[in-house]
C-alpha cells in the first residue's frame, strides 16, 4: 500500500500522471526516485573502525534489480508495476549498465561491497567515476571496434555530495567532486560507494572512436577506465587517475578521523585499507605524506600506514605488475617522490636482495614491492594462487614476512548470480531446502540429498531449459542469431586474453567443423557461445576475435554443419549479459593455462548456476575439482608444476608438436587456409597462425588434444540427461563455499577485524 502509493505521488511529482499513463522510461524514472529514497533513509553502517576499499574498477552491473531484492521489495513492485500494465524485467532494462569495470577484478570488488554491506560491516568503495567507462565493443567486418560507452544518464544512482577535496599535481591542483552510490545489504542497512570526479572533464574531446588528447588532464582525468597506455602520455595519465584517486581517498580518511577527534597516530585502530591489486598502491606514501603534513614525523606516519595497509594481489603476469619510472612519478607528483625513496631505503636496511627492492636500477618503482613492504597483508585470492606466489613469484617476500601472506578465495554475491539473475532456479531450490542458504550459503549442500530423486532432477533440466530458451530470445533480439536451444550451450565468457586461451577453443571448432565435413557427426549438437572484449591495443587478442568472429560466419552458413555446430560471440559482453548467458549455460569453459588464472569467479557464477565445468586445474577450479570431486567436472591438461618448470626450463616449443602431429598440423593451418583468407582477413589470421606455430607463450598446443578428447566425453555425457542433471545438482550444492558472504567474513576475521 505505502509502497504503491509512494510510486503514484512521485509519478504525479514528476510527469502530472499516475503510473499507468507513463513510458516505460517514465515508470523507470519514477522507480529510481522511490528506490533512492528508500536507500536515502536507510541507516549507515558504522563502527569503531571502518575498511575502506580502494579499487581503480567496480565492476557493479545495473542496480535496480539488486537493490529491490537486497530491500526485500522486489515480488512487491513486480506486483505493483504488474497492475499498472507493466512488466518489471522489460522497466530493469532500461537502466543502462555503469561502465566502471573491466572484469574479474572489478567485479570482485562489486560481489565484496554487496557481502561487507550484508555482513554489516562498515566498509565503503573508493574510486573513480569515469564518465565514459572501459569501451563499448562493436563488430564490423568481423573485427572490435571500440566506442565511448555513455552510461551516466539525466537519472541515475549517482549522488552528487558537498565533499571536495584539493588534489596537488606538479604544476597544477584540481578541485574534486565526490558522487556516492548506495550500497544496501540483503536485508540490512547500508554502506557507500565514493566515486571522484572533477567538474571539468570534457566528453565532446573524444573522436574517432576512444580517441583523444591525453595531456589535457583538465578534461580527460575521469574520461575513461584504463586510457591506452602504449605511450609516454598515457602512462602518464594513468598515474595522474591513481594518485588523484588515492589522495581523495586518503583525505576522506583523515578528514573523517579529524570529526571523530581520533589521534592520526593511531590510525590503523579506526581504519583498515583494502589495497585492490596494485592501481591504489600510491595511497601508502600519499598517507604517509598527508600525516606528515599533520605534524606526524615519518616514523610515526609509516608505522601507523603500515599497520593500516593491506594488499591483495590478482595476477602473476609479470607485465601486469605495475612498475613505473621515478621520472615520470617526478613530472606528476613530485611530492611523493622524496616519500617512495625513504620507504625504499627502510626496505633497503629490512633486506639487500635486490629483488625485492622498491626502486630497481633502472629507476622503476615497483608499486607491489611497495605493498609488501608497507603493507600488513598480502592475499592472493586462490589457494594454488596463493601457494604460487609464496613458492615462487614473490617467495624473496615470503622468506622476509612469510606471516603477512594469506589465502582468501575468491567469492561471488548470490544475490546477483543467483537470485538476481535466476529467480526460476532460486524458488525452486527454496522449495527444496528452504531460504536459509541466502544468509548461509553452506546450506546448499542440503540439495545433496536430492541426488537420486528422478523428479528434482527432471526440474532442474527444464530449468535450465527454460533459461536457455530465454537466452535464446535475447541473442535473437541482440544479435539476430538464431540459438538452438537442443544443443549443448557451451559458454566461454571473460576478457579476451592469450592465458585464457580462448584461442584453443579456437581450435577445437575448426577440430568439430572439419570431422563434420568428413561425415564424422558429434554425438551431439553443440552451440559455442563467446563474449570477450579484447584490450584495444592488445593485437593478437583482436586477432583471436576475428578469427572466433569469422569461423562463426563460415559456419553458421554452412548448411552442412550449422545443425551440429553453431559458434555464436555476443557484442559488449558485459555483467547484463553474463546475467543472462550463465543461467543457460550447460558447461563452463574455464581453459587457461594452468598457473595463469589467479582465481576466475565466472567459474563459481557458472557452477553455481547447475554448468559443469571444462577446465585446468587452476585458480579456483582446483577447489571447484575438490568440492564436486571427478564425477563432477572435467579436468583435462598438463599441471601447474608442469607448467612452471617448461617456463623455468625454456623447452615449450610448439613447433615440436606440430612436426609430429599431422592432425594437430592441419587444424592450426585451417586458420590460413582458402576458407578462412576468403572470409576474413588474411593478415591478421597469420599473425595468429604465425604466434601459435613459433610462440605460442601459454602452451595452447601443448593441451589442446586432451582439451578436444575432454570435451567430445563431456558432449556425449550430456546425452545421459539423467546423469547430466546429477553433475548439474551437485555443482549447485557445493557452490555454497564460493560466496563472497564466505570470502568477506574470512577477510573480517584475519586481516581487517572490524
Ligand atoms: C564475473 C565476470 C568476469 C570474470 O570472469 P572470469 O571468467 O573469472 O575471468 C568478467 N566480466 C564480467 C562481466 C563478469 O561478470
Amino acid at each position: 500500500m505505502q509502497l504503491e502509493k509512494q510510486l503514484q505521488d512521485t509519478s504525479l511529482k514528476l510527469y502530472e500522471k499516475t503510473l499507468k499513463d507513463l513510458t516505460k522510461e517514465q515508470v523507470y524514472t519514477v522507480l529510481l526516485a522511490v528506490v533512492k529514497d528508500m536507500l536515502e533513509d536507510k541507516e549507515e553502517i558504522s563502527g569503531e573502525r571502518k575498511l575502506y576499499y580502494f579499487s581503480a574498477e567496480f565492476l557493479i552491473g545495473k542496480l535496480m534489480s539488486n537493490n529491490l531484492i537486497n530491500l526485500g521489495i522486489r515480488k512487491e513492485v513486480r506486483d505493483i508495476l504488474a497492475e499498472n500494465g507493466f512488466d518489471l524485467a522489460e522497466i530493469e532494462e532500461i537502466e543502462a549498465e555503469p561502465s566502471l569495470g573491466n572484469g574479474g577484478l572489478g567485479r570482485l570488488a562489486a560481489c565484496f561491497l554487496d557481502s561487507i554491506a550484508t555482513l554489516n560491516l562498515p566498509g565503503d568503495g573508493v574510486g573513480l567515476n569515469y564518465h565514459l567507462g572501459l569501451f563499448k565493443q562493436k563488430f564490423e567486418n568481423e573485427k572490435q571496434f571500440e566506442t565511448p560507452d555513455y552510461w551516466i544518464d539525466d537519472h541515475s544512482w549517482l549522488n552528487k555530495t558537498r565533499k571536495s577535496y584539493l588534489v596537488e599535481f606538479k604544476d597544477f591542483a584540481i578541485k574534486s567532486t565526490l558522487y556516492d552510490i548506495d550500497v544496501i545489504g540483503y536485508h540490512g542497512k547500508k554502506n557507500k560507494l565514493h566515486l571522484f570526479d572533477i567538474g571539468s572533464v570534457d566528453e565532446s574531446i573524444v573522436h574517432d572512436g576512444i580517441q583523444f588528447d591525453k595531456d589535457n588532464i583538465l578534461k580527460n582525468l575521469t574520461l575513461f577506465l584504463y586510457p591506452d597506455d602504449s605511450d609516454d602520455a598515457g602512462r602518464k595519465l594513468r598515474i595522474y587517475q591513481q594518485y588523484f584517486m588515492v589522495s581523495n581517498g586518503a583525505q576522506m580518511i583523515l578528514e573523517d578521523l579529524k570529526r571523530r577527534h581520533k589521534d592520526l597516530r593511531e590510525m590503523h585502530k579506526y581504519v583498515a585499507i583494502q589495497i585492490n591489486d596494485t592501481h591504489p598502491s600510491m595511497v601508502i606514501p600519499e598517507l604517509i605524506r598527508l600525516l606528515m603534513k599533520e605534524g606526524l614525523t615519518m616514523k610515526e606516519a609509516i608505522h601507523t600506514v603500515q599497520l593500516t595497509c593491506a594488499y591483495t594481489n590478482h595476477t602473476i603476469l609479470a607485465e601486469a605488475l605495475e612498475k613505473w619510472p621515478l621520472s615520470y612519478l617526478e613530472e606528476v607528483v613530485p611530492q611523493l617522490v622524496p616519500i617512495i625513496e625513504a620507504l625504499d631505503a627502510v626496505a633497503a636496511i629490512r633486506s639487500d636482495n635486490p629483488k625485492v627492492a622498491i626502486i630497481d636500477n633502472d629507476k622503476l618503482v615497483h608499486m607491489a614491492h611497495m605493498d609488501i613492504h608497507f603493507g600488513y597483508s598480502i592475499n592472493g585470492v586462490a589457494a594454488i594462487h596463493t601457494k604460487i606466489l609464496e613458492e615462487t613469484e614473490l617467495h624473496d617476500f615470503y622468506e622476509l614476512y612469510p606471516s603477512k601472506f594469506n589465502n582468501k578465495t575468491n567469492g561471488i554475491t548470490f544475490r546477483r548470480w543467483l537470485m538476481d539473475c535466476n529467480e526460476e532456479l532460486t524458488d525452486f531450490i527454496d522449495s527444496l531446502i528452504g531460504e536459509g542458504y541466502k544468509a548461509n550459503a553452506e546450506e546448499l549442500k542440503g540439495l545433496l540429498k536430492y541426488t537420486e530423486d528422478k523428479d528434482v532432477l527432471k526440474k532442474l533440466l527444464a530449468i535450465k531449459e527454460l533459461k536457455k530458451k530465454q537466452l535464446a530470445q535475447y541473442v535473437y533480439n541482440k544479435e539476430g542469431v538464431k540459438l538452438d536451444t537442443d544443443a549443448i550451450f557451451d559458454v566461454q565468457i571473460k576478457r579476451l586474453h592469450e592465458y585464457k586461451r580462448q584461442q584453443m577453443n579456437v581450435l577445437y571448432i575448426i577440430y568439430q567443423y572439419l570431422q563434420i565435413k568428413a561425415g564424422k557427426l558429434p554425438a551431439h549438437p553443440i552451440t559455442c557461445i563467446f563474449g570477450a572484449k579484447a584490450a584495444p591495443a592488445y593485437v593478437i587478442a583482436k586477432d583471436i576475435i576475428h578469427a572466433i568472429l569469422t569461423l562463426s560466419n563460415i559456419i553458421n552458413n554452412d548448411p552442412e554443419v550449422s545443425p551440429y555446430l553453431k559458434v555464436v560471440m555476443v557484442e559488449n559482453y558485459n555483467v547484463t549479459y553474463a546475467e543472462k548467458l550463465i543461467p543457460a549455460a550447460d558447461l563452463s569453459e574455464q581453459i587457461s593455462l594452468a598457473s595463469k588464472e589467479a582465481s576466475g569467479t565466472g567459474n563459481m557464477k557458472l557452477m553455481l548456476n547447475g554448468a559443469v565445468t571444462l577446465g585446468t586445474d587452476d585458480g579456483a577450479n582446483v577447489e571447484i575439482h575438490q568440492l564436486v570431486g571427478d564425477d563432477n567436472i572435467y579436468i583435462f591438461g598438463a599441471d601447474s608444476d608442469t607448467v612452471i618448470k617448461h617456463y623455468e626450463n625454456a623447452d615449450y616449443h610448439p613447433a615440436d608438436l606440430l612436426a609430429t602431429d599431422k592432425e594437430l598440423q592441419e587444424v592450426v593451418d585451417f586458420l590460413v587456409g582458402e576458407e578462412m583468407r576468403k572470409a576474413g582477413d588474411p593478415a591478421s589470421l597469420e599473425r595468429l597462425h604465425h604466434e601459435l606455430t613459433t610462440k605460442d607463450w601459454f602452451m595452447t598446443l601443448l593441451d589442446v588434444k586432451d582439451y578436444i578428447k575432454t570435451k567430445e566425453q563431456a558432449i556425449k555425457d550430456y546425452k545421459e540427461r539423467e546423469v547430466w542433471a546429477r553433475k548439474m545438482l551437485v555443482n549447485i550444492a557445493e557452490a555454497g563455499f564460493f560466496s563472497s558472504d564466505r570470502t568477506i567474513a574470512q577477510y573480517n576475521e584475519d586481516i581487517w577485524k572490524l
